[in-house]
């Protein structure tokens, strides 16, 4: 990043958002929205060029926009998922962050590690090795046939980030990631769209067709 002089406060400009330049579209690093956001502040470095402080009209969270024009928090990569449990989206999120800031090896790290929380979370035993874990949610069922061809990539991407001293390039952790994300999905959401969407006294196995 671009090392700026600092000047002081005299040199902020504070505004008031009554005009279209105290307002920026931007993707909200927290979360995550395409935001009109509000611009607080400016620092002028040259003509055209500003560092603004911004605040985001959905979350309410702030952020800052450098020299070069982009955004921090950056926003993160990959779909946002519902009805993770606690530990697997904290575990998600920390994959997509990973990815916003170039972090490829961590990112495969991350994904190898939400496969061994998904497999505890349904019920596999803590401690054991990566290929158990595998094994468990093939054996459960949660990796069927036609998945075991993409969930096989992210099984190797990590265990290659894992076990050798090379980096993965941006493509590679990507897929890692997104894949990683289409398992969340059949896992998780398709069961809390069921909760959300289909009333709890509906008895889908008995519903006549
Ligand atoms: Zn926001």
């Amino acid at each position: 990043m671009k090392k700026v002089e600092y000047k002081g406060h005299a040199f902020i400009n504070k505004l008031g958002g009554s005009n279209a330049n105290d307002w920026l579209q931007y993707k909200c690093g927290h979360c995550s929205k395409e935001v009109s956001g509000a611009v607080v502040c400016t620092v002028k470095l040259e003509p055209g060029c500003f560092l603004r402080w911004l605040n985001c009209p959905e979350c309410g969270n702030p952020s800052a926009q450098d020299a070069e024009g982009n955004i921090h928090p950056g926003s993160l990569f990959g779909p946002t998922i519902q009805g993770l449990p606690d530990d697997v989206n904290s575990a998600y999120e920390e994959a997509r962050r990973t990815m916003s800031v170039n972090a490829y090896t961590s990112c495969e790290l991350i994904c190898r590690k939400i496969l061994m929380h998904i497999a505890v979370n349904k019920e596999a035993k803590e401690g054991e090795k990566f290929a158990y874990y595998i094994d468990y949610l093939e054996k459960k069922q949660f990796i069927t046939p036609n998945m075991k061809s993409w969930v096989n990539l992210i099984r190797t991407n990590a265990n290659e980030s894992t076990h050798t001293l090379a980096s993965p390039d941006e493509n590679r952790a990507e897929s890692t990631l997104l894949f990683t994300a289409e398992l969340l999905r059949i896992v998780y959401e398709m069961e809390y769209y069921v909760s959300k969407y289909v009333p709890e006294s509906e008895d889908t196995d008995k519903t006549e067709v």
